[in-house]
């Protein structure tokens, strides 16, 4: 079946943080088809880095912001320092700008004897993560850990939302082989945590990473779910 492409227009750009950009989208489309669960993301199609052919590629990122009333969404973008045909979109793209994105509707499921929902990533997860902390009311979860991996620290007006199931919200320092700091502190956390959901993103040696810890402490199938967000030294196609 061929996916439906909507229409949107950038509405405002706006630097929140160090290379961390808002770009708010006007579609009355787009937003109408938008569900905003947690982690729900959409690919969008910006033109392919030096092309001057006008080809366009696809690449993902999570929703956040969702505002049926005004048929405005937001998307946060890494800005990157090796280019890349999204993150140099982003770097420049001016309000007026008109482009098509595509949904992917895929709803993340956890099991109600869950009790304590872990959230781990790098910085490519933070809307993620937001999501899943403006969905936490309605979560059978009563704790919530966020563990994620930048070496920008939170100092620097990252956008964090607030939830009182929160009870532990850590900016981990990066070691030099990427995703270690992160794998330990996961690890620390599961010890003596039989009803943990494990949900982790972003760099793919980070989530394979993740991945070895969870497979460690043995945590049934439903028990987690892990994405590649990014791939060091690839494009993400
Ligand atoms: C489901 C999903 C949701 C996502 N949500 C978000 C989101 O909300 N915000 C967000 O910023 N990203 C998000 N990402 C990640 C984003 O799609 C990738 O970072 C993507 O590779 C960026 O595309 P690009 O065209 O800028 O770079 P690419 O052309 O893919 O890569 C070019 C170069 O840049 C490097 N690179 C790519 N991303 C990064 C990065 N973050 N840091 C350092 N180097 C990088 C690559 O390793 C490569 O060397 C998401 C990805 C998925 C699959």
């Amino acid at each position: 079946m061929r996916i439906k492409n909507y229409p949107v227009t950038v509405h405002s750009v706006k630097d929140l943080a160090d290379s961390y950009r808002r770009i708010t989208f006007h579609s009355p489309e787009a937003v109408e088809a938008l569900e905003g669960f947690p982690t729900e993301w959409v690919r969008i199609w910006v033109p392919e880095l030096g092309s001057a052919g006008g080809k366009i590629v696809q690449r993902g990122y999570t929703v956040t912001g969702l505002r049926k009333e005004l048929n405005e969404f937001d998307l946060e973008f890494v800005l990157h320092d090796i280019p890349g045909a999204a993150g140099e979109w982003a770097k420049t793209v001016d309000p007026g700008f008109e482009l098509e994105i595509s949904l992917t509707p895929a709803r993340p499921k956890i099991p109600a004897k869950c009790r304590h929902l872990v959230l781990a990533g790098d910085l490519t997860a933070l809307s993620a993560i937001n999501s899943w902390l403006g969905y936490a009311d309605e979560l059978e979860a009563e704790k919530i850990t966020v563990l994620l991996e930048d070496a920008h620290g939170s100092s620097l007006g990252f956008p964090q939302q607030e939830h009182e199931k929160v009870t532990s919200w850590k900016w981990i320092e990066p070691t030099p082989v990427l995703g270690t700091a992160l794998a330990g502190e996961l690890d620390r956390i599961l010890q003596g945590e039989p009803d943990a959901f494990v949900w982790g993103a972003g760099e793919k040696d980070l989530v394979k990473r993740l991945r070895t810890v969870i497979k460690a402490h043995e945590l049934p199938r439903e028990a987690y779910f892990t994405q590649f967000y990014w791939i060091f030294g690839k494009a993400f196609a």
